[in-house]
């Protein structure tokens, strides 16, 4: 039997990034508080908080104060560095720059909607991190969909300004514009004139998608490995188990089964961009232990 890492599975820059910088802060000091979860995957959690790193949720991060602070990769609203600077919290902020970015460009389109009386819509989860960071540039206004049966909260006479979260499917996102633009023309209006759409799907997640794609083709089963609460791993388990009904997700080495191996040949082992290498590694060698 042969156990194949993909080549391409691990972290993203942007989660490598993060996790670079808080390694950096623990080597030279005992804890660092982390807003939210650093990373999407419970193994790399539990690796992080034995050396000192604390994860605090916002009511305790409002209580803090004089600490220092990691500000994770999917970013923050402006309210947080608001309550940063009232109590004195000094930030490492690892705000991905392609977040960063996008952040920027949804403050703008905002405020030239605020100008046009239209709105700006953001295909994706109400609570992700990363879309509350976005929804903050918009003042809470913009308005957020993750799902077609959703598209009825836009007003289709207005000007749209449509967003995606980055590490939403790039099929989906295309799917969202169809029916959003087929919205506008049955409301008499011209999509182009009313639509503007940016796409901010992150080439980190969508570049993947060939790949994983191959991977999973070339083998007669796959482990792919991932945090539960992992946008891109559900979007990058759904690429693979596409090609491979024979796709299985795990989060760590216990939930590996048994049956899952027998007469098989050929295992590929691969993950989200939040998933660590070596947890892949620890996963291809239980699997090797196994035979
Ligand atoms: S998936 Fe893309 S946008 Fe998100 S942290 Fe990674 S590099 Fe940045």
């Amino acid at each position: 039997m042969q156990v194949v890492i993909d080549p391409d599975a691990g972290f993203c820059f942007g989660v490598d990034t993060s996790i670079s910088l808080a390694e950096e802060y623990l080597g030279r000091a005992n804890k660092l508080y982390c807003l939210g979860e650093l990373v999407h995957n419970e193994e790399e959690i539990v690796r992080l908080k034995k050396l000192g790193l604390m994860v605090i949720d916002y009511t305790q991060f409002g209580a803090l104060h004089n600490e220092t602070v990691l500000i994770r990769a999917h970013g923050e609203p402006p309210s947080t560095f608001e309550i940063a600077r009232k109590n004195n919290l000094t930030l490492i902020n690892s705000t991905c720059p392609i977040v960063k970015k996008l952040q920027s460009r949804v403050f703008y389109a905002n405020e030239e909607m605020l100008a046009k009386d239209g709105q700006v819509v953001i295909y994706g989860k109400e609570q992700h991190p990363e879309v509350v960071g976005l929804i903050g540039q918009t003042n809470e206004q913009a308005i957020v969909i993750n799902s077609p049966s959703e598209v009825n909260k836009i007003d289709f006479t207005k000007k749209i300004h449509l967003f995606s979260q980055t590490t939403k499917d790039e099929a989906e996102y295309r799917m969202i514009q169809q029916i959003i633009g087929e919205r506008i023309m049955a409301s008499g209006g011209d999509r182009e004139q009313l639509l503007n759409i940016t796409r901010s799907v992150c080439k980190q997640v969508s570049n993947r998608i060939p790949g994983i794609k191959d991977f999973a083709k070339s083998h007669e089963l796959i482990i792919f490995v991932a945090g539960k609460s992992s946008s891109n791993g559900k979007v990058l388990y759904n690429a693979a188990g596409s090609v491979n009904p024979n796709t299985h997700f795990v989060s760590s080495v216990a939930e590996l089964n048994m049956n899952w191996f027998k007469d098989i040949d050929t295992i590929g082992v691969t993950g989200a961009t939040s998933t660590p290498g070596w947890l892949l590694q620890q996963v291809a060698s239980a699997i090797d232990k196994l035979f």
